[in-house]
């Protein structure tokens, strides 16, 4: 390994700079070249790269989104995209790669590596915490502090008008950011696609939570929560049989993503892009570097893409518990 090139695809999650700043380190540290490649896999097509240095990290570890910027590429879906990448790569003179990103990002990781060969490393870099090998994922701690933060504020609102609020977060097809954030949060309910409770069992627990004296509530609801209603039309169909709820909507949306790394991503971020560049001078690749156990270990591509991430489901029990 003489030259490693570095890139962040898919969505951007905060701690994505902090792992750029720790592979750049850590090539310099073991006097490997390193060169950043702008807009994801479109810029690898394009021959967008920039050699860089120690010093070219500097004063980005405190900041979100992504200096290299992230970008959706459909060329390099195509083999002809991922030759022109390969070809592009070769001429740079660079012989392993570093992606920081999610499973979509990870799945071209290996069919690059499939076709040529390339040594490629997976940094997992997503807020929603839905990838199969790692405990966490990067920025995923940090969108927890930024949507409890914000339901704290909301909760202040909530409780002045005795006010129910559904709470929308993100997440995707997962429920990981709904349920820590709930229970972080101290949410009545907590809506997750990971088990659907129905609507029926939904308006029993506010009623629940009415008869004990509660005045306020708030309904914490990941996207893509399965119970079949969007947050407005949960808002609807609790006015329908509660005429008397002041029900209102709370969309977090992209403001989740940004901001400042938490110290727990910052480290995280670090950590593992040692261990990613560590890892291809050992002659490996094809893995993703995760944290299991507070322990850096190594996941195959391919398991982490296809294994999925599970709720922790004493942490369900501990939020219906919490909700009494
Ligand atoms: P996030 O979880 O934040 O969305 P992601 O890595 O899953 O991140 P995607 O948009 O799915 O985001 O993937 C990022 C990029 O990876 C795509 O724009 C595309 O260039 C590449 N990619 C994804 N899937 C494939 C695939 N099946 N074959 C080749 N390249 C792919």
């Amino acid at each position: 390994v003489k030259k490693i090139a570095v890139l962040t695809s898919g969505g951007d999650a905060p701690g994505m700079n902090a792992a750029i700043r720790s592979v750049v380190r850590t090539c310099a540290y073991h006097n490997i070249e390193v060169v950043g490649v702008y807009r994801g896999y479109q810029g690898m097509i394009e021959g967008d790269f920039e050699p860089m240095n120690a010093r070219s990290v500097r004063d980005i570890i405190n900041r979100g989104g992504t200096i290299l910027k992230s970008a959706r590429s459909k060329d390099f879906r195509t083999p002809e995209g991922r030759k022109v990448a390969y070809e592009k790569l070769k001429a740079a003179g660079v012989d392993s790669l570093v992606v920081i990103g999610g499973d979509g990002s990870f799945t071209g990781a290996l069919l690059f590596n499939k076709e040529f060969g390339f040594p490629v490393m997976g940094i997992p870099g997503t807020i929603d915490n839905d990838i199969y090998g790692t405990d966490f994922t990067l920025g995923y701690d940090t969108a927890l502090n930024t949507v409890i933060e914000a339901i704290d504020k909301i909760r202040d609102t909530a409780s002045s008008h005795n006010r129910l609020f559904f709470i929308e977060v993100m997440g995707r097809d997962a429920g990981h950011i709904a349920l820590n954030s709930g229970v972080g949060a101290g949410a009545e309910e907590i809506l997750i696609p990971e088990e659907n409770i129905g609507l029926k069992k939904l308006l029993e627990s506010l009623e629940k939570s009415r008869s004990t004296g509660k005045t306020s509530s708030l309904v914490v609801v990941a996207e893509g929560d399965k119970i079949g209603k969007n947050v407005f039309e949960l808002k609807e169909y609790v006015e329908q049989h509660h005429p008397d709820y002041d029900v209102r909507v709370s969309v977090l949306g992209h403001m989740q993503r940004g901001g400042a790394p938490s110290c727990f991503d910052r480290v995280l971020a670090s950590r593992m892009g040692v261990k990613a560049v560590e890892s291809l001078l050992e002659g490996k690749s094809n893995y993703m570097v995760g944290i299991r156990n507070n322990k850096m270990e190594l996941t195959p591509l391919e398991k982490a893409i296809k294994g999925s991430s599970k709720i922790d489901m004493e942490l369900l029990r501990v939020a219906e518990i919490m909700a009494t």
